[in-house]
């Protein structure tokens, strides 16, 4: 039996749609005060909505340094308190190298990683000031284990985050605030829906479990980081992929 969260206040980035949609519902059931963030306010009101009157939206580019202190200073006005950062927020355009720009580059970086930066040293004096912080990333096993052709960029992003938690939990310990990831796999979203049944039939057939993760997957797993019984847990990473970098070969797949 885990401690209750009731009450707690996250902030989750990107929360919008997809996967920070589905971490923010699942806070949101655990009875967090949950901020949910976007560049798109209406889309975030849309999913505060629908968690029902523990939650609220905000709209902030986290590419933006002052937009990241404003969104740490609104959890704080309306909630008091900041206990948990989920910073989800990412983008994939595609390129393969060759057509993919210093641009293209800088986008995706800028984004994933140094957002990823920016969330996280927003909300740091208000975890410093109490001495209790909890902060899950999302990265990928996309770029840390495995490799997508047009997605150089996105993979230097999520391995890039997890470069950067290995010094922040140490910098971050003596504030007794924790910093992990989550690494999911090929997760069912409103994007993903859209390529069609039969693309979504060949992924499942690649993964050991034989299913596409869910949205609640992965905030199962942030949940659990920000749990109490998680807190000696820290600069750590958990793949939730449904065994899908498991196996070594087509062979190996067949055979299951
Ligand atoms: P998604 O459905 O496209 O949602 C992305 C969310 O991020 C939206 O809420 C979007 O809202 C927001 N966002 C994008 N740029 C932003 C910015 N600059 N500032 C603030 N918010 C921004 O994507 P997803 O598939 O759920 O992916 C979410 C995270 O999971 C990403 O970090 C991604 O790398 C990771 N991931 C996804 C999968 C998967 O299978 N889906 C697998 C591995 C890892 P606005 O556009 O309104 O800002």
């Amino acid at each position: 039996m885990f401690t209750p969260l009731e009450g707690k206040s996250v902030i989750v980035t990107g929360a919008s749609k997809g996967i920070g949609r589905g971490i923010a519902r699942r806070f949101g059931e655990a009875g967090l005060q949950v901020l949910v963030v976007s560049r798109n306010l209406g889309e975030a009101e849309q999913v505060a909505g629908e968690i029902g009157a523990n939650a609220s939206a905000f709209a902030a580019d986290v590419t933006s340094p002052e937009a990241c202190e404003a969104m740490a200073a609104c959890a704080l006005e309306r909630h008091g308190r900041i206990d948990v950062l989920c910073a989800n927020a990412g983008i994939f355009p595609a390129a393969k190298l060759g057509a993919m720009t210093a641009a293209d580059f800088d986008h995706v970086i800028g984004t994933n990683l140094k957002g990823t930066f920016l969330s996280v040293s927003a909300v740091l004096p208000a975890m410093k000031a109490r001495k209790q912080g909890r902060i899950v990333l999302t990265s990928s096993i996309t770029g840390p284990i495995t490799g997508y052709p047009g997605w150089a960029h996105y993979g230097a992003s999520k391995a890039g985050q997890l470069g950067f938690l290995k010094t922040a939990s140490m910098e971050l310990a003596r504030y007794n605030t924790t910093i992990n990831a989550v690494m999911p796999g090929n997760i069912v979203t409103e994007g993903l829906e859209g390529l069609g049944q039969a693309y979504l039939d060949t992924m499942a057939a690649s993964i050991p479990l034989k299913r596409l993760g869910a949205v609640e997957d992965i905030g199962n797993a942030a949940l659990f980081f920000a749990s109490d019984e998680a807190g000696y847990i820290t600069g750590q990473q958990i793949i939730v992929d449904g065994g899908q970098t498991l196996p070594e070969s087509l062979e190996a797949i067949a055979g299951i």
